[in-house]
């Protein structure tokens, strides 16, 4: 999983962090849908399997542990995510076998899941160090599924911290609720949630501010335009990762037909972002799974072809809203990005 925090949560990472040197049970996370606070959850637990955190106690995104929470493998954390919530924050590791629609999917957490965690508890550490269990959404448990969490929360094992993460306070068992901390996340102010909105893309971002009561993530993701699947936006993400490798030819098959010009000019220019940073010797924001990939193709390329390719990206936003043909566009610029980084 990608480790992800948004400019507004400062505090509350803050907050968080400084549980790191005593470390309760049970931590509960609640605020308004829409404002991330999985992400703060999952930030949390990444920093517990971060062997060498960074001052402030956030992962350092490159030791053992860390590597091992990017690829999905780290044995001492669990998620215990609604397959619904899986789906929407692209945690494909959870997802039940054979389920592909996202109507199907539970917005509950199931029995299957707690028993499982059951399970899971009985082991050791793998790592000799902390294990933590990340819950989302904690407001959202089928019964059985929150009597098995109850049980674990009563009784937890040595050396393991439950982060869970509610959008509705009150719909958490008060039983549950006890067990825990409570760690109240804030929404943004409206000029945080705009200017971070602009800075996404977004145009009008006020107005879909207040299209989706002032919360920022959904004014972003469920805006139609910026939409793609997970497996289109990976497709076009290996093809950027081969740089100045890339097959003209699989620049054709990176665009899927539904695929819109803003969705694409998303992902184009936070890759492009990430590029220009790793090129100065900067951090990689977006895409830290292919951070490795990102610094070998900045360290590759032709400079004044990576920069010229950067510029293009942001032409192409400018066009994204008076379509010609979406498809036609996003595969000249994928083309375009093996030519000008290619040494001559
Ligand atoms: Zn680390």
């Amino acid at each position: 999983m990608d480790v992800k925090t948004y400019p507004w949560q400062q505090e509350l990472l803050g907050t968080l962090l400084a549980m790191r040197g005593r470390l309760p049970n049970g931590v509960l996370i609640y605020g308004p849908r829409g404002i991330g606070i999985l992400e703060a959850a999952l930030a949390f637990a990444a920093s517990l399997m971060c062997t060498d955190p960074l001052p402030d106690g956030r992962a350092c995104g490159r030791c053992k542990g860390c590597r091992m929470v990017r690829s999905n493998t780290h044995p001492d954390l669990r998620l215990v995510v609604s397959e619904f919530e899986c789906a929407a924050h692209g945690l494909d590791f959870a997802m039940p076998e054979g389920v592909d629609e996202k109507k199907n999917l539970s917005r509950e957490i199931l029995i299957g899941q707690t028993r499982e965690l059951s399970e899971f508890l009985g082991l050791m550490s793998h790592e000799g160090g902390v294990r933590a269990v990340v819950v989302y959404p904690a407001d959202k448990l089928r019964a059985e599924a929150a009597a098995s969490l109850l049980k674990s929360l009563e009784e937890p094992p040595e050396n393991t911290v439950f982060i869970l993460a509610a959008d509705d306070l009150d719909s958490v068992l008060a039983t549950i609720r006890s067990r825990c901390r409570l760690v109240r996340a804030q929404a943004p102010s409206r000029a945080q949630a705009e200017a971070w909105l602009r800075e996404q893309g977004v145009e009008n971002p006020g107005e879909r501010l207040t299209a989706s009561a002032g919360m920022p993530l959904p004014a972003l993701h469920e805006d139609p335009r910026y939409a793609m699947s997970e497996a289109s936006r990976r497709r076009l993400l290996d093809y950027l990762a081969a740089g100045a490798a890339a097959d003209p030819g699989a620049a054709v098959g990176a665009v899927d037909k539904d695929m819109t010009i803003a969705a694409a000019a998303l992902v184009l220019s936070r890759w492009a972002w990430d590029l220009a940073s790793a090129a100065a010797g900067g951090p990689v924001r977006y895409f830290p799974a292919y951070e490795e990939a990102l610094r070998a193709v900045a360290a590759d390329a032709a400079p004044a072809g990576l920069f010229r390719w950067i510029n293009s990206v942001r032409d192409v936003r400018r066009v994204a809203e008076h379509t010609l043909n979406a498809r036609v566009v996003i595969e000249a610029i994928l083309l375009s990005y093996a030519r000008c980084l290619a040494r001559r």
